[in-house]
């Protein structure tokens, strides 16, 4: 028994924390983490039948084996974990990010039952603590038991279809400017099926916030560029998230230009940055857009920006010149 006993302590102190690493790959799967969470009941190990009445007294004398396969993170601030109760487990997280974080969570359960529910999308609110995600509780309690969890989580709500429209943008550049969208909605050169906008700022040009939000990611220690998809690697930006929901991002900033950092508020016309030739680019250039997050997938969104006083705002259209009449 005592050799049992050690082993399970070992076991628990084999639990390590479920903190999200940080890694640098492409874009798109930045906003995308994976780990895998793996509990087995001991009982299950145990051939002693004595043993295996003992660890069931002490409900779940669990063995941990937790499984990191995790392919790309990005949150960095984003705790999985758990805790046992009377008659199974709560699953609960720490969001420590600006945004919420959407966990999709997967549990692979013996014997088991989830209270909220399985295979599908729970959010987490920003800034929170001890967020129950979930309680998987013992069907029968003489049986052995487990459970297994997958999860997938990303910044943003990924459940979120909707956003503000009409929210008018500001021209994210300074008053009494011209600037010209040379790629548009859907263009031909890089933003085919996008609401993405390429606007001719010269290298050095300030670039000013187009809408108020929270700083939730930048990266502007890069300088090298090509005209191949395969230099997004190399993309400087800023990435604001604005409270429809929605976040924008600002690509091809100048290296070391950012005026801003994770975790600023920012306010509509502030200068975040300076215009460059950064990462997939053949030229100085802003791209802009705006988007929701659905898993591994930017779902990006027309906006409309405010061009003169006094007219309404609307989308911009390629090839056209908006000087900023405010
Ligand atoms: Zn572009």
């Amino acid at each position: 028994m005592v050799t049992h006993s050690l082993i399970i302590r070992r076991q628990y102190a084999e639990i390590v924390n479920q903190r999200i690493w940080r890694s640098n790959l492409a874009t798109y799967i930045n906003f995308y983490t994976m780990f895998t969470l793996r509990i087995t009941n001991s009982s299950l190990i145990s051939s002693n039948r004595y043993i295996k009445q003992l660890f069931m007294r002490y409900t779940f004398s669990v063995l941990f084996t937790l499984l990191v396969t995790a392919v790309a993170f990005s949150q960095d601030y984003l705790n999985v974990d758990f805790y046992k109760i009377t008659d199974g487990y709560v699953i609960f997280a720490d969001n420590h990010e600006l945004s919420p974080v959407s966990v999709q969570v997967d549990l692979d359960l013996k014997n088991m039952k989830s209270t909220e529910g399985n295979n599908k999308i729970f959010v987490i609110p920003a800034q929170v603590t001890n967020y129950e995600i979930t309680r998987v509780k013992i069907i029968d309690s003489r049986k052995a038991s487990k459970f297994h969890v997958n999860t997938l989580a990303g910044l943003g709500d990924h459940t979120q279809k909707e956003y503000d429209y009409d929210y008018p943008y500001d021209l994210p550049y300074d008053s009494n400017v011209t600037h010209k969208v040379v790629q548009g909605y859907n263009g031909q050169l890089s933003h085919k099926h996008q609401h993405a906008l390429d606007f001719n700022i010269p290298s050095g040009g300030r670039i000013l916030a187009a809408r108020n939000g929270v700083v939730v990611d930048v990266e502007d220690r890069n300088s090298k560029s090509c005209g191949h998809p395969k230099c997004n690697k190399y993309n400087n930006y800023v990435r604001i998230y604005h409270s429809d929901g929605t976040f924008a991002e600002y690509t091809h900033i100048k290296r070391g230009s950012a005026k801003i950092r994770k975790g600023d508020t920012v306010a509509q016309g502030q200068h975040i940055a300076s215009s460059g030739n950064v990462g997939w680019a053949t030229g100085a250039h802003l791209h802009f857009e705006v988007f929701l997050m659905n898993m591994d997938k930017k779902v990006t969104v027309p906006t409309k920006f405010r061009i003169a006083q006094g007219m309404p705002p609307q989308e911009l259209i390629e090839k056209k010149s908006y000087k900023k009449n405010y």
